[in-house]
């Protein structure tokens, strides 16, 4: 691939690209080969000198099918790219080669009862906006909806503002349908039902090119923002549990963050006390009471509710803004020697497990925790706050974690295999022989690929049942 790309006259290519609109300025490129892998020092290290040769914006399926075509002609990769808030280098191309950016495939196309049906690259926050005046609402998103796609969600994303409610992305209804493009010489598009399409959910955009997305709804409701605090982080981690797991009270957020992290909140100063660990949650408007009878049991104070007017009228960033891996962006914002990790917990109604591991595991790891539903049952899985060392210490953390009985996703590499969605599964792989023969989408990210690209489709898929 390297000999193809040294010889490759990328003016001539980004001639046959049109009329699709390119971006062939050095400096945009660069922009555009970058996602927040920075969040790990050891990906930074790895990454920060990998950029594609030029950029291609389609802004229809036609156009789209154009790109994969003269890229499967010349053998170029080729990267799919949404808003490129991927944390794990999903949208850095590692080999060099076309980067196709979707966000001018952003049409709205169908609300109907309990599903919308929208092209790859419109973002999150507009499919809400285009939603909530129906009576809807997405069952969940990421809190990086105001630049991400649903295209990149659906390719690189697992769960989030309302997980807790719904499930993560993968569970069976949340992803109804979708339509991707084979990178052949006259691409194809086919339609994935639910269940084929979890071989393309979270696969990093290796197996083909996503142009439409059917995603469940959910009926919108009047949600709070709410932000609670206390005394110490096992009260705080157990109140979050007793809220996840209440039969009464609604919520599509509810995040457990250590009084360490909440100081690196700027914007929430004067509005949360200093010193104290912060519940954030999203309640609807009718359970507010019920919520703060719930946090009052549990030794909480309720410092701040506010509906979506009044945070706005405040000036006050969305909740999920202190939540997911935004919690982790905050404290960057201030200090680039922090990292973090994903860790799930082994049993979430665990307070006190919860609680000792952090005063163990050492002053670097500070505790982040978010509740979501997952096959019908609460997990709680940590984000924490890690001031980086170096990576044997990382993973002598991520040894006193799996100690502890917790798991570990690996929220510093760059394979699609180590992060825990994939392993072990080559039903995708087998998809990906179909959709990508030459395996010229995203290479580099998957290990497993390698050892099977020789292999047919079929061959591939019996291994999976193997
Ligand atoms: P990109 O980063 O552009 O792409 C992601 C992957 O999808 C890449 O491999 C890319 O090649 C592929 N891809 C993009 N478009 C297509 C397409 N049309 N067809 C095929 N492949 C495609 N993630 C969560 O799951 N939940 C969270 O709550 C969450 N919070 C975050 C908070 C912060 C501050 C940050 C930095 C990240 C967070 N993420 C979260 C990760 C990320 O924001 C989401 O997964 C997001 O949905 C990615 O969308 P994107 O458009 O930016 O995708």
């Amino acid at each position: 691939m390297t000999d193809t790309l040294q010889k490759t006259d990328w003016r001539a290519i980004a001639a046959e690209l049109g009329p699709v609109e390119v971006i062939d300025e050095p400096v945009l490129i660069k922009k555009r080969s970058r996602d927040f892998f920075w969040y790990s020092p050891i990906l930074n290290a790895q990454l920060k000198t990998c950029f594609g040769d030029l950029v291609a914006r389609p802004a229809k399926r036609e156009d789209l099918a154009h790109c994969l075509a003269v890229a499967y002609r010349h053998d170029l990769p080729v990267v799919l790219r949404g808003g490129g808030t991927g944390n794990y280098g999903q949208a850095v191309p590692l080999c060099g080669g076309l980067i196709v950016e979707t966000t001018a495939m952003n049409r709205i196309l169908e609300i109907g009862e309990g599903y919308v049906r929208v092209e790859a690259g419109a973002l999150m926050a507009d499919i809400n906006a285009a939603l909530i005046p129906e009576g809807w609402e997405m069952a969940m998103f990421p809190s990086t909806q105001d630049i991400a796609t649903i295209g990149g969600f659906v390719s690189g994303g697992s769960a989030g503002i309302g997980s807790i409610a719904n499930g993560a992305l993968r569970e069976k209804g949340n992803i109804i349908s979708l339509k991707a493009l084979s990178v052949e010489a006259e691409p194809q598009e086919r339609i994935f039902d639910a269940e084929e399409a979890l071989q393309v959910h979270h696969a990093w955009g290796l197996n083909g090119a996503i142009t439409e997305v059917t995603l469940r709804t959910v009926p919108t409701r009047d949600w709070i923002g709410c932000m609670a605090t206390f005394d110490s982080y096992r009260a705080c981690y157990a109140a979050g549990y007793a809220l996840a797991t209440s039969e009464t009270i609604g919520r599509k957020l509810c995040s457990a963050v250590d009084a360490r992290i909440v100081d690196y909140f700027p914007r929430l100063d004067g509005h949360v006390p200093k010193g104290r660990h912060l519940l954030v949650a999203l309640v609807p408007r009718e359970d507010m009471e019920a919520y703060r009878s719930l946090i009052a049991a549990q030794g909480g104070t309720v410092d701040l509710a506010l509906s979506d007017a009044d945070r706005q009228e405040r000036g006050i960033p969305h909740v999920f803004e202190f939540a997911y891996n935004h919690t982790t962006l905050q404290v960057l914002k201030a200090d680039r020697t922090a990292t973090y990790q994903q860790y799930g917990v082994g049993d979430p109604s665990d307070a006190d497990a919860v609680a000792r591991l952090g005063e163990t595991v050492g002053n670097d790891v500070w505790q982040h925790h978010e509740f979501a539903r997952v096959d019908g049952r609460i997990v709680a899985f940590d984000l924490p706050i890690i001031w980086f060392t170096d990576e044997a210490r990382l993973r002598q953390i991520d040894g006193a974690y799996e100690a502890a009985g917790f798991t570990v996703a690996d929220a510093h590499t760059f394979h699609v295999e180590g992060g825990g969605l994939k392993n072990a599964d080559y039903r995708h792989l087998a998809w990906k022989k179909r959709m990508d023969p030459k395996g010229l989408l995203n290479p580099g990210k998957s290990r497993a690929w390698e050892t099977v690209r020789h292999l047919s489709a079929d061959d591939i898929e019996a291994m999976a049942k193997d």
